[in-house]
């Protein structure tokens, strides 16, 4: 499943930027450990060409992309041996394909920090940690079996020596993620071991004004945590922008001198960390987005609308978002040359308007 798990110490405003993300009321409790059960939230992708081609189409809705957010338990020091929540946190997050980490930089006297104290870094290197110490449990474990399957050549050495090299970054104390450019480790041979920290990550900087209202302060977090990419929000003013019309939310965050809201960013970045792009369909029932991977052929895109189009694919008829904008209708950008007949091979680019042929 393409979700991102949302992961943090208490109390730093998962549950918060959670309700957020759903819409939802769930108690935002000012207790460590009030977040226990995995919810899945959904918030669509912001793409102001859905409206465009709409116009064009005379679509009666527009249905965008969507990425999944997973709210997993707090997480504290010692999970990784299974005190706290920390077996079920470990469970959860395994599901997810990438981990979005909320850490805390607000400052508020009344919200309780479970280490006393606001710090940010010290609050990443916790879990960090925890996540590193299961990865690390996890190739020792499998090391044994690798070798011998090595030994009676079922495998090959250079599988051995990826997940060495991945021990390596973890027992420095480096999540694989990280370091998979620095240490040019070779990450189809880590597939199968799941490693949390080998998921992409994205930090989420629960912020408030002082923060938000400074890129100083913004760029010094963003480079605690690259290569990893990193968004500012402030989770209470996006539980309360949620409730508001879209006209009210707006000039909020005209005030806040924000141009995006933070769940926009969210489902922006979470997107293109996922390694995800979209491409488009039309017609007067409904403009919509769909969810595919950077470097899916026109077989695989036609596979996530239906497993049929998939299994009788013939061609894609196909024309770039731009052109078609640029052309005005379907019918000019036809007599333009714009419109391509693409077959089985093509890879298909990000706002791709596509039309499918196929057998069933
Ligand atoms: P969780 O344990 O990480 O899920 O944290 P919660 O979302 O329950 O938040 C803990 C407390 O911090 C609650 O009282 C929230 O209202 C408060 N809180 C969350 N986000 C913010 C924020 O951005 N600013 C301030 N001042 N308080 C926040």
């Amino acid at each position: 499943a393409l979700t991102i798990g949302i992961v943090g110490l208490p109390n730093v405003g998962k549950s918060t930027l959670f309700n957020a993300l759903t819409r939802n009321q769930v108690l935002a409790a000012n207790y460590p450990f009030a977040t226990i059960e995995p919810n899945v939230g959904v918030v669509s992708l912001p793409d102001p060409r859905l409206q465009q081609l709409a116009d064009i189409f005379g679509s009666q809705r527009l249905l965008p992309a969507t990425v999944s957010f997973v709210d997993i338990a707090g997480i504290v020091k010692g999970a990784s041996e299974g005190e706290g929540l920390g077996n079920q946190f470990l469970a959860n997050i395994r599901e997810a394909e990438a981990i979005a980490q909320v850490v805390r930089v607000f400052d508020d006297p009344d919200v309780i920090h479970v280490d006393g104290k606001v710090d940010p870094r010290s609050d990443m290197e916790t879990i960090n940690t925890e996540l590193i110490l299961a990865d690390l449990q996890t190739i020792e474990k499998a090391i044994p079996r690798i070798e011998k399957e090595v030994k009676i050549k079922k495998r090959d050495a250079a599988e051995l020596a990826a997940v060495k090299a991945a021990q390596a970054v973890l027992e420095r104390g480096d999540t694989v993620f990280s370091s998979i450019k620095s240490d040019k480790l070779e990450m189809e041979h880590l597939k199968e071991l799941g490693l949390l920290t080998a998921k992409p990550f994205i930090y989420v900087f629960n912020a408030d004004e002082g923060i938000l209202g400074s890129t100083e302060k913004q760029d010094e977090l963003r480079a605690l945590v690259a290569p990893a990419d990193c968004i500012f929000l402030d989770a209470k003013l996006e539980s309360d922008l949620v409730e508001l019309s879209e006209e009210e939310a707006r000039e909020m965050l005209e005030m806040n001198g924000q141009e995006e809201s933070g769940l926009d960013q969210l489902a922006r970045v979470g997107f293109h960390t996922l390694g995800l792009q979209t491409y488009l369909t039309a017609g007067p029932k409904e403009t919509r987005a769909w969810t595919i991977h950077q470097g899916d052929t026109a077989p695989q895109a036609a596979g996530v609308i239906h497993s049929d189009f998939q299994r009788g694919f013939i061609k894609a008829e196909v024309v770039s978002f731009d052109d078609l904008i640029d052309a005005g209708s379907m019918s000019e950008a036809k007599s333009r040359g714009k419109v391509r007949i693409e077959g089985k091979e093509y890879v298909m680019a990000d706002g791709d308007v596509v039309e499918f042929r196929f057998n069933v």
